[in-house]
């Protein structure tokens, strides 16, 4: 994803202030100041979610007049490609490809946010546009990316999130024990074969 067509807009008069839609928005769009919603243009995502929480029914979509340019596409210099790289091999990501089956945002693109700067699991929906659609698959190997980089992955206060959930990547050979009916050492093999047998960078357009 690169381009956005698509942001959500609210009836001012008619917001209540309850909250409900900065707490739906997946990409930081929303603030609430004095009891009045307010929508950063530059962060929504397009996602609606927002507007199916507002129980006010006083948000909506809207066409942009001009199209959002995400802040990472899908082109990326060398230096942040070599950065989200090595951010992407650190963290275990498994490199299937799209990390975002919604937006179709790569770990690639995921990473190169974290490279640019991106804090939390926000930022980087805001600048690749993940976390738009169903919000299961891109959130664990995002996590993994964010602690990998070193930042804070503690959920807000009374969330929960899909969890940074062991995967492949944590096993080492000797904790493989080859029960039988277990295919797990069958299954790190092949693991490493994906991972061994193109770059990332490859494996994230394949
Ligand atoms: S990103 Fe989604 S939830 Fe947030 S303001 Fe835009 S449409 Fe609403
Ligand atoms: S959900 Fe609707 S009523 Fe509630 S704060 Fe947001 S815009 Fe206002």
């Amino acid at each position: 994803m690169a381009q956005l067509n698509y942001k959500a807009e609210l009836d001012f008069d008619g917001c209540t202030g309850c909250n409900w839609c900065d707490i739906a928005c997946p990409s930081g769009a929303i603030t609430m100041t004095e009891r009045k919603a307010y929508i950063n243009d530059d962060r929504c995502i397009g996602c609606g979610y927002c507007v199916d929480r507002c129980p006010e029914d006083v948000m909506w979509m809207t066409k942009r007049v001009v199209p959002l340019e995400l802040p990472i596409g899908a082109e990326l210099d060398a230096e942040t490609q070599a950065q989200a790289v090595a951010l992407i091999e650190k963290a275990g990501v498994p490199l299937v490809s799209p990390l975002c089956p919604c937006s179709l945002s790569t770990p690639m693109q995921a990473a190169a946010a974290i490279v640019k700067g991106a804090q939390n699991l926000e930022d980087v929906s805001a600048m690749t546009g993940i976390r738009g659609g169903c919000k299961i698959y891109c959130v664990a190997p995002t996590l993994r990316l964010l602690k990998a980089a070193g930042r804070d992955v503690t959920p807000p206060k009374g969330f929960r999130w899909y969890d940074l959930t062991l995967n492949m990547s944590d096993l080492e050979g000797g904790e493989i024990d080859g029960e039988e009916g277990s295919w797990l050492a069958e299954d790190l093999d092949y693991f490493n074969l994906r991972k061994n047998e193109s770059t990332p960078a490859e494996r994230s357009t394949s």
